[in-house]
């Protein structure tokens, strides 16, 4: 579903993010992506979401290199990857429907199938009833969920989660592990980076560790994060 074949990434200002980067996350397999900030995992995510091209080496999704995609191409592939962040970056002015509905609007959905989604969305992260409200109106959970349904109200068979769970406490960050877990349960690759190691270490999950744009450990979390 997402491989790297010895990927290197060098911004512009000189830096190296990512040296040699490779690994294989296959359709439906569910992993943690950890290492200190500035290790290199919002890039690695960024290189799998389009939003930045590798300097060297390629990664594909769905089989497919990412490296003959043209800027025409890139709203396509990014249909198939529900990405989700840390500071949620819901619109505040809308409502909790309008910014579920928005990945569907962009889409042209028609106005029906939009409204049956969102509901199903909300209904999977526990907000359904909530659609006419606004995110200022609720807690920085509830905030996050309408996130993760944005992300996964199109049904991407590929979530990103950049530090989900940085802003919440370690109650709420266990509740958002088991939806991604949910979705995993019905074969979408997650993908979930975090610098928590008490959460990794909870759950026991495939780990990717970067240090310093290295990939030094790919293992079962408990051992990786003992
Ligand atoms: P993490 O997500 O693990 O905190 P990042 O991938 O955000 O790490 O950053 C890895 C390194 O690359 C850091 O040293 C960061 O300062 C640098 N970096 C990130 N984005 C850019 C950029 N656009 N230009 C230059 N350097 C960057
Ligand atoms: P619906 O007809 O309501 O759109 P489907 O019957 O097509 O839903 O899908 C069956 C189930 O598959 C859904 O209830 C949902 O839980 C699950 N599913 C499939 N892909 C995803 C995804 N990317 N994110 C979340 N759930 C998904």
């Amino acid at each position: 579903m997402i491989r790297f074949d010895n990927v290197d990434k060098v911004y512009a200002s000189g830096h190296q993010a990512l040296n040699n980067v490779s690994f294989h996350l296959k359709k439906g397999e569910m992993a943690f992506l950890t290492g200190h900030s500035g290790a290199g995992k919002s890039t690695l995510l960024k290189l799998i979401a389009l939003l930045e091209r590798p300097t060297r080496g390629n990664v594909f999704i769905n089989g497919h290199s990412l490296n003959t995609v043209n800027r025409k191409q890139v709203p396509f592939v990014r249909r198939d990857i529900g990405i989700i962040f840390q500071d949620h970056r819901l619109l505040m002015e809308r409502t909790v429907f309008d910014n579920v509905a928005l990945p569907l609007v962009i889409e042209g959905y028609p106005h029906l199938e939009t409204r049956r989604r969102v509901a199903a969305a909300l209904d999977k992260v526990g907000l359904l009833g909530k659609e006419r409200l606004f995110p200022t109106m609720l807690s920085g959970g509830e905030q996050q969920r309408v996130g993760i349904a944005r992300a996964v109200v199109n049904k991407p068979p590929i979530i990103l989660a950049d530090e989900p769970t940085g802003n919440l406490d370690p109650h709420l960050s266990v509740e958002i592990l088991k939806l991604f877990e949910e979705f995993n349960r019905v074969d979408v690759a997650v993908l979930v980076a975090t610098h928590d190691l008490g959460l990794i270490a909870r759950m026991r999950y495939r780990t990717l560790t970067i240090k310093g744009g290295y990939l030094t450990n790919d293992g079962l979390s408990s051992e990786s994060a003992l």
